[in-house]
């Protein structure tokens, strides 16, 4: 029994165990809904994060761990389509780690993403470990009452769509697994992937600058980094930004809120497994299929510039790749002229339509089209 099967299995237990009316969507989605007053739902999302398994100690300054710990629960509160603002930390560590600088580095990483976006840090807990660390990360956040985006709603002829670009996450991974590390002279903080920086301007929605930014925040703008062209980047750089597309993510928290408080996303689920896997997710809770565009798929520049050298695949990276943290989603028809061309700088596009044939999930690549198989991430594979 893997990862989902079991999860299958208590969401049905859970069910027939209904104690509460005011929970709106529990276990399967990206975060449970609940009703907090005729106004509002809260949202809540957890993630658990162990050594060796999720993150690999010696991989990473501490302070970047201490980002993604809270980085991976805000693309989940985002993929509701909410607004995150508390949090909930727990961790334990073996005694030689809590001697360490560890602790505090992890907990600086961790509260500038908090203040980036305007989350608190409201509670946890702390205990002692005999194996390695163990950090427990909670967010809450709330959307407007019935403005949840659940993995449901997709409809047959609603276009799907991908914040960002897909594949840096898995192949930053494989180049730690190589050996590679983050370069801490260059900088920890700021390092968006140059795709993204490319071009933008941090906070405000182009094409709307009087209205608000979406987020309190937004991405931090990296010195030096505008209109980088790809000719001029070394391979140093192209691995850097890479290394920082796995260990730093940026949660898109601008686009999960305003695809939810526009109304703008039938359904929506954020890309941690993989996007074959996690469009399968969708599509099952929405009794779908779908249909993607191989050449549509945004590859990461990076991985495109040092993959094609290195005889890996870069679509393959993109599809069953995870850790991406991009929002994946679907727009019907007559809503697509209202959605913004970039938040907070980053930009999306349309990569395929759903279809009716209930989990027939399929991709065209130029004159085939072929079935996409789930091949992304899950705990306890036979
Ligand atoms: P995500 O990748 O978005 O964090 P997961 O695949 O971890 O989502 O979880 C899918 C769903 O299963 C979520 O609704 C989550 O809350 C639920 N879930 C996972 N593990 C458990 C558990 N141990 N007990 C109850 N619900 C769980
Ligand atoms: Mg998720």
């Amino acid at each position: 029994m893997n990862e989902f099967d079991f999860i299958d299995r208590l969401r049905q237990q859970a069910n027939s165990r209904k104690h509460s009316t005011r929970i709106l969507t529990g276990i399967g989605d990206d975060g449970a809904v609940i009703s907090e007053s005729g106004t509002r739902d809260l949202i809540v999302t957890t993630d658990l994060l162990i050594e060796g398994v999720d993150f690999h100690i010696n991989a990473a300054p501490a302070r970047l761990t201490g980002h993604k710990a809270l980085a991976v629960s805000l693309s989940d509160v985002a993929a509701m389509g909410a607004r995150p603002s508390w949090s909930f930390l727990s961790f334990a560590m073996p005694r030689e780690r809590w001697d360490s600088n560890f602790k505090d580095e992890f907990i600086a990483g961790y509260l500038a993403l908090a203040d980036q976006f305007g989350v608190t840090l409201s509670g946890g807990d702390v205990s002692e470990s005999t194996t390695g660390v163990v950090i427990d990360s909670i967010v809450l956040g709330e959307v407007e009452s019935g403005a949840a985006v659940k993995r449901s709603g997709a409809r047959a002829g609603d276009q799907i769509y991908v914040t960002g670009n897909l594949g840096g996450a898995a192949a930053g991974l494989k180049l730690i697994e190589l050996g590679a590390r983050v370069d801490e002279r260059s900088g920890i903080r700021g390092q968006e992937s140059a795709d993204d920086q490319r071009g933008s301007s941090p906070t405000v929605r182009e094409g709307s600058e009087s209205e608000p930014p979406a987020v309190a925040g937004g991405p931090e703008p990296v010195p030096g980094a505008v209109a980088i062209g790809s000719s001029d980047r070394s391979d140093d750089d192209a691995i850097q930004s890479l290394l920082f597309r796995q260990l730093r993510p940026n949660p898109r928290v601008g686009w999960g809120i305003v695809l939810g408080e526009q109304h703008l996303a039938t359904s929506m689920i954020d890309i941690s497994d993989g996007l074959s896997s996690d469009l399968h997710h969708l599509c099952r809770e929405s009794h779908v299929g779908a249909i993607i565009d191989a050449a549509a798929i945004p590859l990461d520049i990076d991985v495109k510039r040092l993959c094609g050298r290195r005889a890996l695949d870069p679509l393959a990276l993109a599809l069953h790749g995870g850790e991406d943290f991009e929002l994946l989603f679907t727009v019907a028809q007559e809503d697509i002229s209202r959605l913004p061309k970039k938040v907070d700088g980053v930009q999306i596009s349309r990569v395929g339509e759903i279809t009716e044939r209930a989990e027939s999930i399929q991709v065209r690549e130029r004159d085939r089209v072929w079935d996409l198989q789930p091949q992304g991430f899950s705990h306890f594979e036979s």
